[in-house]
C-alpha cells in the first residue's frame, strides 16, 4: 500500500503520524512510504532519517494526499486537508468528531474511509491509541496548572508544593482515567493536595490502592464536586464519555463560589470541554480568564513536548497501521474488532453511534 504521512497543519502542532522507525517498519513489508518534506523537523526528525528508513520524501500536500491510499496523520484534518480527501482513501488520525459538525460535514462529502484513533478500543476496554497522550496530557496538567497559578500570570499566586509552616494547593482532579492519573501522580510528585473524582468506584478503589494515602478518592457527585472547588486552587478536567461530548460539571455560576484566581485545566477540551466557560485555545495564548478564574483549554497537549509525543504514540499506532497496510482495512478490521471500533465515517455514511448520537445524524 502507498502510505501518505503530511505535515502537521493545526497551529503549534510539532507532532508528526510516523517517526523514521514506522516507516522503517512498513518499508520492510514491501509498503511504499511517503513523507512531506519537513513533515518530522516538530519532533526532531530530519527528512534524511525518512530517506535512511526507506521513505520518499513529497514536495508538498498535495502531493502526498493525490499518491496515498492510507493518510497517516495526528491531528484532525483541517478545512484544506479535507477538500483533499476521496472516497476510496484510508485516513488514519485523531477525530474527535463529536463536538465538531462542520469535520463530520466534510468528511462525509468527502467519501474518505476514517478511522479514528481515540475510538479504537483494546480487550481491557481501553483506548490504547488515546493512552500515551492522555499519559502525555495528564502529566502535564499540573505542570502548566501550577505555571498559571503563579502571579505574573494571572494565577493566586500560590505553589503548588507549599513550603514547611505553609499548606500545599488543593488541586481537584475530576475523572480518575489515565488522564487524571496521570496528572495526579504529578501533582502528588509536586507536594500538593490532590483529590481525584470519578464516577466509577472500581476506578477509585484502584486509585486508593496505588497511591496508598498520598491522595483522596471521592465519587464524583454534583455536590461533591460544588463542595470541593470552593477551596480549590487547580481543577483538572479529565472525564471522558468515549466518543462522545464531554459532560459539563463546573457552571459559570459556580465560578463565583471559587478562590479568586484559581486554575481550571480542561483537559478534556478536545471533546468540548468539561466546564460551561471553556473554549479551546492554542499553545500561543493557552490560558484565559473568566470572572476571575483563570482557564488553560489548549486542545494538543502534547504538541508541547513534541517529541516525547510523537515516539508514544508512534509505539501505540504502528500495529494498527501495519494491519490496515497489510490487509486493507476492510479484512483488517473484519479480523479486530477493536479496530473496527475506530471506524467512524465510510463513503459518506456515519459509522460510530456515539457521534451521531452527539450530532443527531443517522448512523
Ligand atoms: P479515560 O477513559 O481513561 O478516563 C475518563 C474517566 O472519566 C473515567 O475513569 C470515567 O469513569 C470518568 N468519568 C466519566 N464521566 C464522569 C463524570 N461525570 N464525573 C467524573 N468522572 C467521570 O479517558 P482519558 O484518556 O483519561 O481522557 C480524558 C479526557 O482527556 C478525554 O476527553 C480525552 O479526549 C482528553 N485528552 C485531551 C488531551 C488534550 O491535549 N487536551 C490529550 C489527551 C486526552
Amino acid at each position: 500500500m502507498k502510505i501518505g504521512c503530511p505535515k502537521e497543519i493545526k497551529p503549534q502542532e510539532f507532532r508528526v503520524g510516523m517517526t523514521p522507525d514506522a516507516a522503517r517498519e512498513a518499508v520492510a513489508r514491501g509498503h511504499e512510504v511517503l513523507i512531506q518534506t519537513g513533515a518530522g523537523l516538530g519532533a526532531g526528525f530530519a527528512d534524511e532519517d525518512y530517506l535512511a528508513a526507506g521513505a520518499r520524501i513529497a514536495a508538498d500536500a498535495a502531493e502526498v494526499f493525490a499518491a496515498s491510499g492510507m493518510i497517516v496523520k495526528v491531528k484532525e484534518p483541517q478545512p484544506a486537508e479535507r477538500r483533499m480527501l476521496r472516497e476510496g482513501q484510508l485516513l488514519f488520525t485523531y477525530l474527535h468528531l463529536a463536538p465538531d459538525p462542520e469535520q463530520t460535514r466534510d468528511l462525509l462529502a468527502s467519501g474518505v474511509t476514517a478511522i479514528a484513533y481515540e475510538t479504537v478500543t483494546d480487550a481491557r476496554g481501553g483506548l490504547p491509541l488515546l493512552a500515551p497522550m492522555s499519559e502525555v496530557a495528564g502529566r502535564l496538567a499540573p505542570q502548566v496548572g501550577a505555571w498559571a497559578l503563579q502571579k505574573a500570570n494571572g494565577g493566586r499566586g500560590v505553589l503548588l508544593g507549599g513550603i514547611p509552616g505553609v499548606r500545599p494547593a488543593n488541586v481537584v482532579i475530576i475523572g480518575g482515567g489515565v488522564v487524571g492519573t496521570a496528572a495526579a501522580r504529578v501533582a502528588v510528585g509536586m507536594g500538593a493536595n490532590v483529590t481525584v473524582l470519578d464516577r466509577s468506584v472500581p476506578r477509585l478503589s484502584y486509585l486508593d490502592d496505588i497511591f496508598m494515602g498520598k491522595l483522596t478518592t471521592q465519587y464524583a457527585s454534583g455536590a461533591a464536586v460544588a463542595d470541593l472547588i470552593r477551596s480549590a486552587d487547580m481543577v483538572v478536567g479529565a472525564v471522558l464519555v468515549p466518543g462522545a461530548a464531554a459532560p459539563r460539571l463546573i457552571s459559570r455560576a459556580q465560578l463565583a463560589t471559587m478562590p479568586p484566581g484559581a486554575v481550571l485545566v480542561d483537559v478534556a477540551i478536545d471533546q468540548g470541554g468539561c466546564f460551561e466557560t471553556s473554549h479551546a485555545t492554542t499553545h500561543e495564548a493557552p490560558v484565559y480568564e473568566v470572572d476571575g478564574i483563570l482557564h488553560y483549554c489548549v486542545a494538543n497537549m502534547p504538541g508541547a513536548v513534541a517529541r516525547t509525543s510523537t515516539q508514544g504514540l508512534g509505539n501505540a499506532t504502528l500495529p494498527f497501521l501495519l494491519a490496515l497496510a497489510d490487509k486493507g482495512w476492510r479484512r483488517a478490521c473484519a479480523e479486530d474488532p477493536h479496530l473496527l471500533n475506530g471506524l467512524n465515517t465510510h463513503a459518506g455514511r456515519l459509522t460510530y453511534a456515539a457521534v451521531g448520537a452527539a450530532l443527531d445524524l443517522p448512523v
